[in-house]
């Protein structure tokens, strides 16, 4: 099919696109029990979407009461696991079925490029599904080496009601990630949706009551981080917040924690990821490619995103060509639903000014900017913000220090090795970390010293479901996909049995 017949079709599913918009709770769709809604915007047009129900702390506390009475009657946490995982392995496959759905709906929703909808976040999602599926019946526990008259073991339980708070820019996937494990482990979920990407997570509610789920055991709140979000953090008969989103409100959930119930909170929050280009790197124009898409891919909007870009002093010239080159063709921004287009509008106008506003700053602060720094021409009604690279950034610069979320290279020149592993840690996050080197014992000196929770060599923003995460510092506690996941989302019990002799 041709680019231009492939545009047609997409903005005719777009058209004929009927999203839900009310809140999903006890197994069933339901307006705000204020009656209020909220619009839902296309960034790539400023057009409306959708209404949706505005979810308050009325609309929490009737999900968290589905949520327990389905928990505490074991229709749910006590199903044969077999059976649960059949349940999730239809989910899944229905999912699968609706991919086209789900891709236009977060692309209409957040701006991203429906081509990554397709390659990137649905087949990731059901990845995560799949694999977390699998290891339900794989949790084990374990016996203690006691005395001859004792039976001591522990077993892992799921902890009852979960609360899952997560951000817009993949807002299937990390859905996925936080209701995957949570409901594999047997747990009751209330999903606090981010109120710029609230649509798909209503049709993977109903999706799930139709792979044989029961009700009450998956519940799609929709409303504002400040009065949905607040309300479920603070209900004292959550067992656990899923947290991903912002380092300000991560600390939040915590602070929520503790004035209500010392609920278990994990988070993912963001990061300032520096990508190290050592001048014996293997191949100098993949590495540019990598870390083209390690800033420029999701519009930027990515919490790991190698956001400084360490590059050492020899090759700097170079380097800088080539990441130009790959930002100003792989990354044009353009309408999101051409398959075609490598980059789309960011989330919303907020997030435009945001991203605008530091790009002003760098250049106040001295900084180089080598391409875009503005809003590319053509493009005014939507929240576009042109692919930026800066030059000449100093780690201690604003741009250098503070996550912008948004496509903003910082490249920061560095000569020795010790100086860039310095560099890259001196930060308060800690999310992820690249090095390309052709030095073997540099890239593992590299990610022993580096202070981050996940290390790419040669690579960047790589990995599958068997690779943990999550970040050190203020990138947050929590580790997503892989079994550490799943465990995350139990308790263990100990159990001391006298059995006699
Ligand atoms: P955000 O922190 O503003 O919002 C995240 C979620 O928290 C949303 O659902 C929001 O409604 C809710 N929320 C906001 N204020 C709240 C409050 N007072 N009480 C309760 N809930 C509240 O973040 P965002 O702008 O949606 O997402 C961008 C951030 O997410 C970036 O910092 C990014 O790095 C981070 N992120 C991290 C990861 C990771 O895995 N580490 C992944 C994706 C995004």
């Amino acid at each position: 099919m041709s680019i231009n017949a492939q545009f047609n079709s997409w903005h005719d599913k777009a058209h004929s696109l009927k999203p839900e918009g009310r809140l999903f709770i006890d197994g069933d769709f339901s307006a705000a029990v204020s009656g209020a809604v909220f619009q839902s915007i296309n960034p790539a047009t400023g057009a409306v979407l959708a209404e949706v129900a505005r979810g308050g702390s009325d609309d929490v506390d009737r999900a968290v009461r589905s949520a327990a009475k389905a928990f505490r009657a074991g229709v749910w946490s006590r199903m044969i696991p077999r059976q649960r995982m059949a349940v999730l392995y239809r989910f899944a496959d229905l999912i699968e079925a609706q991919s086209e759905e789900f891709a236009l709906l977060d692309t209409l929703d957040m701006g991203k490029p429906i081509s990554e909808m397709l390659t990137v976040d649905v087949p990731l999602a059901l990845a995560c599904l799949r694999f977390t599926t699998e290891c339900i019946d794989k949790l084990q526990g374990s016996v203690g080496a006691t005395a001859n008259d004792v039976l001591s073991y522990v077993i892992h339980q799921p902890l009852g009601v979960v609360g899952c708070i997560v951000p817009w820019n993949y807002p299937l996937l990390m859905t996925v990630w936080k209701i995957a494990p949570a409901l594999a482990a047997g747990n009751s979920v209330v999903l606090k949706p981010a109120e710029q990407s609230p649509l798909s997570a209503l049709l993977l509610a109903r999706l799930f009551i139709e792979a044989g789920g029961p009700s009450g055991v998956f519940n799609v709140v929709n409303g504002y981080g400040p009065d949905a979000g607040r309300a479920l953090a603070l209900h004292p008969d959550v067992a656990k917040i899923a947290f991903t989103g912002s380092v300000e409100v991560g600390k939040l959930m915590m602070t929520y924690s503790g004035q209500s119930n010392l609920k278990k909170v994990t988070t993912e929050c963001g990061g300032k990821s520096p990508h190290v280009i050592m001048a014996d790197a293997p191949d100098l124009a993949m590495a540019a490619d990598w870390a083209a898409m390690g800033i420029f891919g999701n519009q930027g909007e990515v919490c790991c995103a190698g956001s400084r870009i360490l590059v050492q002093r020899e090759i700097l010239p170079e380097f800088i060509e080539l990441l130009r080159s790959r930002a100003e063709t792989s990354y044009r921004p353009g309408d999101p639903l051409l398959a075609a287009t490598g980059m789309g509008p960011l989330v919303d106008v907020k997030q435009q000014e945001r991203v605008l506003h530091y790009i002003n700053i760098g250049r106040s602060a001295g900084a180089t900017c080598i391409t875009g720094g503005g809003i590319p021409a053509g493009l005014e009604g939507g929240a576009f913000v042109a692919p930026t690279i800066f030059a000449n950034v100093s780690n201690d610069m604003a741009i250098a220090r503070e996550e912008i979320f948004g496509p903003v290279a910082s490249i920061i020149a560095f000569d020795s090795f010790e100086e860039a592993i310095a560099t890259a840690n001196d930060t308060n996050f800690g999310l992820a970390a690249g090095i390309w080197t052709a030095d073997l014992g540099k890239a593992h000196r590299f990610a022993r010293d580096v202070e981050a929770g996940m290390v790419y060599i040669n690579s960047y923003m790589n990995g599958d479901m068997q690779f943990p995460f999550g970040g050190w510092k203020e990138s947050g506690n929590g580790r997503d996909k892989c079994m550490d996941a799943l465990n995350s989302y139990t308790q263990s019990k100990s159990v001391w049995a006298t059995i006699g002799c």
